[in-house]
């Protein structure tokens, strides 16, 4: 790592967005504290998808042995027709993308995922953090009376000055209420169940065995809801996201706990085998989630504050990008602070949203314009649809190649522009 820098930053949030943060900050050299409101860290009980332009940035720090350790690779993306199953277009992934992309498409366990970047806060030889992570501190107030010196304030009085603070704490940001950026919280009408199925269960019933029959990435189209379900941690779970319209109370509570009875009764009219499937999900693995987003807005910066990840541009899961477009803010703004002295740190922030702010805006309209996409009722959009994605590489009129290439770095040494997968 590059000892060059002497300056500090202040993340709050310990989040895939802010451990990725913290950590491509360190590798430029920077000091770095995160501060987390959670007394245990940790991800909740749910897969992620990570395309190769994430994949990019995690091998980037030197992550990619661990990785491999805990990933699954789905060799196909799979789409298929509510009523009966029927695929409507099949894309492979597995070596094509890492031939394609210079690096994999995968899938994790998020809590795997999330311990391997927090493992990567301490050093290897024992020699303490690299990183340092306060645990237990959710930041309260802000006080910028030096402007260039913002200091966080912790609910039991603890202090943590920067030269900098990033405000990577999530959808409902307090460093953004905090630092007086715009409220555009947006309420999408959708809920998420998520779900972890054994991947035995899974097999063990014929209705459902084909699921397992090769490794995918699947999502199931139909009026009003989507279905997505991947394997993850090499069969050990299938992992199942499932949007439908909200419930009032799921609304006002933006999560809760749910049960797999419950779920599959959404997905009743559906193919037989689905509610088959999603009856299998054990009560304590099911939870269901609001779908809000935040409206796209360029400002990402107030002096020394600036946003990253879900708390400047989060947006609905249907690209399965947004811990992916947090992991490419932080790799930009690493590459952005890390090239200058503490006095260029306010040009090395206005570069940083320029170079990410359109491309996470346009990734926020794509993944908003697949909520009218997806769910389609039978008819001739629907029709016009499944013949675009039977022949398009994308699905909105964002295409695969230019998500997938994601944000350009101009000097980022990753190991994954070289990297060859073991065959
Ligand atoms: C159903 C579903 C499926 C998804 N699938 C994918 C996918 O496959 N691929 C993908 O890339 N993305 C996916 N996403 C999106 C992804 O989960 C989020 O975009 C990502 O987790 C956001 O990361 P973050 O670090 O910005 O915020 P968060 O993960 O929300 O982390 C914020 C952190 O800040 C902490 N915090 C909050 N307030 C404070 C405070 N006041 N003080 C201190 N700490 C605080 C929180 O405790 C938390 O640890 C999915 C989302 C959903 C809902």
């Amino acid at each position: 790592m590059a000892a060059s820098q002497s300056y500090e930053v202040v993340v709050v949030g310990a989040g895939l967005g802010g451990l990725c943060a913290a950590l491509s900050l360190r590798q430029r050299g920077l000091r770095v504290t995160v501060v987390e409101a959670a007394a245990e860290l940790g991800e909740i009980g749910a897969g992620i998808q990570t395309a190769p332009n994430a994949s990019r940035i995690l091998m980037g720090l030197g992550l990619r042995r661990k990785l491999e350790a805990v990933r699954t690779q789905p060799e196909d993306q799979v789409r298929r027709r509510w009523a009966d199953g029927s695929i409507i277009a099949q894309l492979p992934l597995g070596q094509r993308v890492i031939d394609t992309y210079g690096a994999p498409y995968w899938h994790y366990h998020r809590a795997d995922l999330h311990r391997i970047l927090l493992d990567a806060c301490v050093d290897p030889e024992g020699h303490g953090p690299i990183v340092e992570v306060l645990t237990d501190a959710r930041v309260v107030a802000l006080d910028r009376t030096d402007p260039r010196r913002p200091v966080v304030e912790t609910a039991d009085g603890r202090r943590v000055a920067g030269d900098l603070v990033l405000g990577a704490d999530g959808i409902r940001s307090t460093v953004r209420d905090l630092a007086g950026f715009d409220d555009t919280l947006v309420f999408s009408g959708e809920m998420a169940y998520r779900a972890l199925i054994p991947g035995d269960v899974v097999e063990a019933d014929p209705a459902t065995r084909f699921l397992m029959d090769r490794y995918h990435s699947t999502i199931w189209y139909g009026p009003d809801k989507h279905l997505v379900h991947y394997v993850i941690r090499g069969g050990e779970y299938l992992n199942i996201v499932a949007i439908v319209p909200c419930s009032e109370q799921i609304e006002r509570d933006w999560s809760g706990p749910a049960t797999g009875a419950e779920l599959a009764q959404h997905f009743e009219e559906w193919d037989d085998r689905v509610p088959t499937l999603l009856a299998k999900a054990k009560d304590e693995d099911t939870s269901v989630w609001a779908m809000y987003r935040r409206r796209r807005d360029p400002v990402w910066v107030d002096g020394r504050v600036a946003l990253l990840g879900d708390a400047c541009h989060a947006m609905l899961p249907y690209q399965a990008q947004g811990a992916s477009q947090a992991m490419e803010d932080a790799a930009v703004l690493a590459e952005e602070l890390g090239r200058v002295p503490r006095d260029g740190i306010d040009g090395a922030l206005a570069r940083y949203v320029d170079r990410r702010a359109k491309h996470a805006g346009m990734v926020q309209d794509a993944s908003l314009e697949n909520m009218r996409f997806y769910h389609l009722p039978d008819g001739p959009e629907q029709r016009e649809r499944d013949e675009k994605l039977r022949c398009f590489d994308g699905e909105s009129d964002v295409s695969y190649d230019w998500l997938w290439n994601g944000s350009p770095l101009n000097d980022h040494d990753t190991e994954s522009i070289h990297y060859q997968f073991a065959r």
